[in-house]
């Protein structure tokens, strides 16, 4: 099956899978594990940070990074649209007891008035602000300006806020950007990012901030259940990504934009390339499709949630230009065959 439902179905590389077979290991609860040490040391590294820790999600990531730098009760600020709001299962109130401040983003961005007005004042009716969550890459596939970070950093600060990044796709941001991750997470107090995507890695996440968030946060890990033993094994594939696939990602953003054309020629497609920055391709169909989920899987193409006309599709490692030339094919033979 060609699959381009997400960039989170990569499969790990020749070269991870030797990695991950020849992998120096030891118990990563006693901090006695090599290779997690090195992947901790060149994340941080990367993304300008004094420590990092190895998590086994995103969403793990994002809610280890609540918990740390939250009390219970507090208000943290959060794009309507955001994975942490949306995707992860309302963690933050199970776990770190803290509601939410939504602002609707625009292009990716909560307006920066919008969370000026939302940092709380003292009032003895009022929740405490104390974080607030930025995500670049956008889940809408557009990447925050830096000058935007910036600001939004500054006024944290003014503030005696934190702010997070939910990274997931922090190297597609800095691919598109076209500068190293670390002049994007300057402007953030901790960041997750995630191998697993289109870093190609089977499993992992990273977190990265201060060394004190850093041990703070290794504690919250193990309380979750996630501490992890010889999980070197894992650490070797993620250091692959960082150190390779972080370097091919231009060309998964290549294919997108390639794909996207390709679509947008074809009569009852419209591309939307206002969102167009990273590997994801939005596409709108003119007419409502009943069976076009189940066309493409017949033919060995997944796609996935086409929803009301609307359509995201992925472009990722084991993603070519053939299969790009193939859905495009099959797409046209949908449309203009009728089915
Ligand atoms: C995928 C994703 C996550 C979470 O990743 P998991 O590893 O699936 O938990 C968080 N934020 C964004 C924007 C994502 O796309």
């Amino acid at each position: 099956m060609i699959d381009f439902r997400s960039d989170t179905v990569t499969r790990p590389t020749k070269e991870m899978r030797n990695a991950m077979a020849n992998a120096i290991v030891g118990d990563d609860v006693y901090q006695d594990d090599p290779t997690i040490k090195e992947l901790e040391d060149l994340a941080a590294k990367m993304t300008g940070k004094e420590a990092s820790l190895f998590v086994t999600s995103g969403t793990m990531g994002n809610q280890l990074s609540i918990y740390t730098q939250t009390q219970r009760g507090d208000e943290i600020i959060v794009g309507k649209s955001a994975h942490i709001k949306n995707y992860e299962v309302g963690a933050s109130a199970v776990i770190s007891g803290v509601s939410y401040h939504l602002i609707q983003e625009i292009d990716g961005m909560m307006p920066f008035e919008k969370i000026k007005k939302g940092i709380r004042g003292i009032d003895v009716h009022f929740p405490d602000t104390s974080l607030i969550c930025l995500e670049n890459a956008h889940g809408s596939g557009k990447v925050l300006p830096l000058d935007y970070m910036e600001k939004v950093y500054n006024l944290a600060q003014e503030n005696n806020l934190k702010v997070h990044l939910d990274g997931a796709r922090l190297f597609n941001a800095s691919t598109h950007l076209n500068i190293d991750a670390k002049e994007i997470t300057k402007y953030v107090d901790s960041v997750t990012f995630c191998l697993s995507k289109g870093l190609a890695s089977p499993i992992g996440s990273m977190l990265c901030g201060t060394r004190e968030f850093i041990e703070k946060s290794r504690r919250g890990r193990k309380l979750l259940g996630g501490g992890m033993r010889q999980v070197g094994i894992l650490g070797a594939a993620g250091l692959v990504s960082l150190r390779e696939m972080t370097k091919r990602l231009h060309v998964d953003h290549e294919n997108a934009k390639y794909l996207a054309d390709e679509l947008n020629k074809i009569e009852g497609i419209e591309v939307d390339y206002n969102r167009l920055d990273i590997n994801m391709v939005f596409i709108r169909t003119a007419i409502d499709y009943p069976n076009l989920v189940e066309y493409f899987e017949e033919n060995g193409i997944l796609i996935g949630g086409y929803k009301g006309r609307y359509l995201r599709i992925a472009c990722h490692n084991d993603i070519s230009r053939e299969d790009i030339d193939l859905l495009v094919a099959y797409f046209k033979k949908y449309i203009e065959e009728g089915i």
